[in-house]
């Protein structure tokens, strides 16, 4: 990478600032979008909302039937929709409504903080970093370095899990299930079979679709925060509802027999 005109090495530092200066401008958009935007909140109604899972849980605390992956959040004191998880850096629930808004944000802050450390690792290489950086230099190093592996490494945790079709804390309570499965507790949790098949897992290019929308440039873009879903009907895979359909029958009646 060559050094531009009139700069030293280890002032390196302002190389590229148009880039930054661009996903800064985004990451700040979108980091507003997060904030200011409801998580998502079901309807105060009296009625039991549809549920492919077969039974919608009343909250005591809210006082309203619960859709399908709706979760009361304690801090909050509300209910949210396809609650992902409580984020203290956001003060506030993510959710149905402003999930894709939260993975754009990890993704611009990532790719801001790979940028940073790439180029200043290779001018740290080229020019013999260690004698010639100063210590905001060094520091811009370690920091970029900091987001790009744990960021990066969170992020790609996210866009996993959208792939999958889960939430972080229905996959904390799946990898929970697992945990305990080894040691022998058959305990069931809602939206997976025994066999631990996701009734909403319709593989990954729908699942992807389902978050993140069917036009490419808002996956990008932050433009639209909603979901794919109204955050109480959801797509689900026709052949693992069967199943789970099928397991929750027996669980019920065994369940019936173990109470008489
Ligand atoms: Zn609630
Ligand atoms: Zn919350």
């Amino acid at each position: 990478m060559p050094l531009p005109k009139g700069k030293k090495p280890g002032q390196h530092r302002d190389w590229g600032l148009l880039p930054i200066v661009m996903v800064c401008g985004l990451a700040s958009f979108v980091y507003y979008g997060i904030v200011s935007q409801k998580p998502g909140h079901p309807n105060a109604t009296q009625m039991k909302p549809f549920s492919i899972l077969g039974e919608s849980k009343w909250c005591d605390v809210c006082q309203l039937w619960k859709p399908d992956r709706t979760h009361h959040c304690r801090v909050c004191g509300a209910c949210v929709l396809k609650m992902d998880h409580h984020c203290p850096w956001v003060n506030g629930c993510v959710g149905i409504s402003n999930y894709r808004f939260y993975v754009q944000f990890l993704c611009y802050v990532t790719l801001l903080g790979t940028w940073i450390f790439t180029t200043s690792l290779a001018a740290f290489i080229q020019f013999n970093g260690l004698s010639t950086f100063d210590g905001i230099a060094l520091s811009i190093l370690i920091i970029g370095g900091i987001i790009t592996f744990i960021l990066g490494a969170f992020t790609m945790s996210h866009l996993w899990l959208i792939l999958k079709n889960q939430t972080t804390i229905e996959n904390s309570q799946f990898q929970k299930w697992k945990r305990e499965k080894l040691s022998g507790n058959t305990r069931l949790i809602p939206m997976f079979t025994e066999s631990g098949k996701n009734v909403f897992d319709r593989g990954y290019r729908q699942n992807w679709l389902e978050v993140m929308g069917s036009n490419r440039l808002l996956w990008f873009l932050p433009l639209m925060s909603k979901q794919g879903t109204d955050g109480v009907h959801f797509g689900h895979s026709s052949q693992t509802l069967k199943e789970y359909q099928d397991e929750d029958g027996s669980r019920r009646i065994k369940a019936q027999m173990s109470a008489k």
